[in-house]
C-alpha cells in the first residue's frame, strides 16, 4: 500500500535573494527576472514519487512582504517539517541575515520537538514525565532543530560574488546546525533539485 506524506517546508531568507525565483525553477521548470512580490504567504506543491511506497506532497511556503521585518509569525512557522534558508551571494547583508533567520526558525518551530517527543512517547521510547519537564527540556533543548538547508543563490554572477569575503560555508554551516549547503542558481537551474533532495531526504530520516 502506498502511504502519502505531506511537508511543510519554508522557504526564508531576505528580501530579494531569489526565494520565489527558487520555488519557481523547482516546482514551474520557469525562471523570470521580473516576478512581482507576492503578497502575504503563498505556497507551491510538488508531488513527488519518493520510493516504491512513498509519494511525498511538498509544500514550499513562499513568504513576501513579511521577510522586510525579518522574523514571521508563529502561523507561518506552524507544523513546519524543514526550511530552505537563502541569501544571496551578491550582497553581504543578506548573508549577515542567515543567523537570523535561522534563530528565528528555531525559536518559532519548537513544537517541531515536541512533536518528536510525542512520537517518541508513542513509540514506548520515553516514559511519562510531568509536563513542566517538558517545558523546561523546550526552553533548554539544544536538541536537533528543524532540519534546514544553507542556499547560496545567485552563483551564477560569479564576477560580483562575495566567496572571498564569507567564511568557509562548510563550515559555517555545520557550526549553526544546518543539515546541508549548496550554491545555487535559479537563473541557471544549478543545484536546486539537489538542495531540495538534501532537505526531503533528511527530513524523511527522522520522521
Ligand atoms: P525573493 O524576494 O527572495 O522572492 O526574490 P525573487 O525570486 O523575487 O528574486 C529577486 C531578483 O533576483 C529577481 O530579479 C530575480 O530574477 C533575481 N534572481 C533570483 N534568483 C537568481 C539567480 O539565481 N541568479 C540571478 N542572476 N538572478 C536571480
Ligand atoms: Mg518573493
Amino acid at each position: 500500500m502506498q502511504q502519502e506524506r505531506l511537508l511543510k517546508v519554508l522557504v526564508i531568507g531576505d528580501l530579494g535573494v531569489g526565494k520565489t525565483s527558487i520555488i519557481k525553477r523547482y516546482v514551474h521548470q520557469v525562471f523570470s527576472q521580473h516576478y512581482r512580490a507576492t503578497i502575504g504567504v503563498d505556497f507551491a506543491l510538488k508531488v513527488l514519487h519518493w520510493d516504491h511506497k512513498t509519494v511525498v506532497r511538498l509544500q514550499l511556503w513562499d513568504i513576501a512582504g513579511q521577510e522586510r521585518y525579518g522574523n514571521m509569525t508563529r502561523v507561518y512557522y506552524r507544523e513546519a517539517v524543514g526550511a530552505l534558508v537563502v541569501f544571496d551571494m551578491t550582497r553581504l547583508s543578506t548573508f549577515q541575515a542567515i543567523l537570523k533567520w535561522k534563530g528565528d526558525l528555531d525559536s518559532k518551530v519548537p513544537d517541531f520537538q515536541e512533536r518528536e517527543r510525542e512520537r517518541e512517547r508513542e513509540r514506548g521510547h520515553l516514559g511519562s514525565r510531568p509536563p513542566f519537564i517538558d517545558s523546561m527540556q523546550v526552553a533548554l533543548s539544544n536538541g536537533r532543530p528543524v532540519p534546514a538547508v544553507l542556499l547560496a543563490n545567485k552563483c551564477d554572477q560569479r564576477r560580483n560574488s562575495l566567496c572571498p569575503k564569507l567564511p568557509k560555508l562548510e563550515n559555517f554551516s555545520k557550526e549553526y546546525g544546518f543539515v546541508g549547503w549548496y550554491e545555487t542558481s535559479a537563473k541557471d537551474n544549478t543545484n536546486i533539485d539537489a538542495a531540495i533532495t538534501c532537505l526531503v531526504k533528511n527530513i524523511m530520516s527522522v520522521e
